[in-house]
């Protein structure tokens, strides 16, 4: 018996897996690939059953006017740059209402860090759509963006948490992890929060009762180590607060970016890491039910590839999507429940709609 196979038959036996044995999972080659998705598909099914997710979502990102400076970004601009845009109350309340008119369940909004922003400008934001849109569900802003609003306002990361929670943000997005090793980031994202911040951020999220997603940004500089040792911290969080709603896998988007330009990064990952990655989350998370695979980031029909090797869930339809647009990914804007059912019964799996809690509408 090889160690992938012994490995594979330990987690099957519901043994956790270790940051060793999901080092040794990463470096697999071969047939081995596809023996470790079969088991992630297995363990899956025994988790979550049969059933594929989505929402009905749509992005309102603010502006893309930043102060940082990420490597891995092609979407932020500075004052000046051609491209830069700001979307005003009536511009963000006439988005906001053409998602209600489409059935949206979510609006999701994340921006860059705009320089005049407080966290009076994340409040304002989140009314606005609020009074637009009232039963629409407020997943926005991430760690990077309260620890932003934090110190521009002069206040702590807690305090623009509840301030937020009571403007409506119903859930919070996990982004702004990227890689939770700091020598990793200082070489991607220099200006961004430490790791530690990072998880602290979330933590306090969890405990005001603010769900989050979590996410990894893989396939440009890190090492298959770094991948563990981020994952890892993920499962520990999740053994602590149970907040997360679901582990997110975004495959770096290379061809715009500073980072890619440079040529201090990549490509992107390989299609056995789109793989891998969907997969070893499925068997390293036990305490994570959803995995999601992301159209957007991967395509259509490696997405459908990821929902054979451990995911359930496909993200949202998105009807507006700005940020791996500008990385230079295509076909970003929108899919269409029809073609989601179309990917999913391909595979023998059923299309089930969700919301952002993953509460299940009775039909799609
Ligand atoms: S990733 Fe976010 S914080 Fe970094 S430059 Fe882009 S918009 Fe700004």
């Amino acid at each position: 018996m090889s160690q992938i196979d012994r490995i594979l038959k330990s987690v099957r036996e519901n043994h956790r897996l270790t940051e060793k044995n999901a080092l040794e999972l990463f470096q697999a080659r071969g047939k081995s690939v596809w023996d470790i998705a079969l088991t992630a598909d297995f363990v899956r099914q025994s988790m979550v059953g049969d059933a594929v997710t989505y929402v009905r979502n749509q992005n309102i990102n603010v502006t893309n006017l930043c102060v940082n400076a990420c490597g891995f970004c092609g979407f932020s601009k500075k004052k000046g740059d051609d491209g830069v845009y700001f979307y005003d109350k009536s511009e963000i309340q006439k988005r906001a209402a053409l998602a209600a008119s489409r059935k949206v369940t979510e609006i999701c909004t994340v921006s860059g860090l705009h320089p005049d922003f407080t966290i009076q400008s994340y409040i304002d934001v989140y009314q606005w759509i609020r009074e637009a849109a009232p039963n629409v569900h407020i997943h926005a802003s991430n760690p990077m963006e309260v620890a932003y609003a934090a110190k521009k306002s002069g206040i702590s990361t807690k305090e623009v948490l509840m301030a937020m929670k009571t403007a409506g943000l119903g859930s919070m997005c996990g982004t702004a992890a990227e890689i939770l090793v700091d020598d990793v980031r200082k070489k991607i994202c220099m200006q961004k929060i430490s790791t530690d911040d990072w998880v602290r951020i979330i933590k306090e999220a969890h405990q005001l009762k603010i769900p989050t997603t979590a996410t990894i940004m893989y396939g440009h500089c890190e090492t298959e180590l770094d991948r563990v040792k981020h994952l890892s911290i993920l499962r520990d969080i999740q053994d602590e607060t149970n907040g997360f709603t679901e582990f997110v896998p975004l495959s770096f988007i290379h061809m715009n970016t500073p980072l890619y330009k440079k040529g201090l990064a990549r490509a992107g990952a390989t299609g056995r890491e789109d793989l891998l990655m969907v997969a070893i989350a499925r068997l390293f998370l036990d305490n994570f039910k959803n995995i999601q695979v992301s159209w957007v980031k991967e395509g259509v029909k490696m997405a459908q590839l990821g929902l054979l090797a451990g995911g359930n869930d496909l993200g949202g339809t998105m009807f507006e999507e700005s940020i791996s647009k500008g990385a230079g990914a295509v076909n970003t804007d929108y899919l269409d429940p029809k073609e989601m059912q179309r990917m999913v019964e391909d595979i023998g799996r059923k299309l089930v709609r969700r919301t952002t809690l993953y509460e299940l509408f009775p039909n799609r």
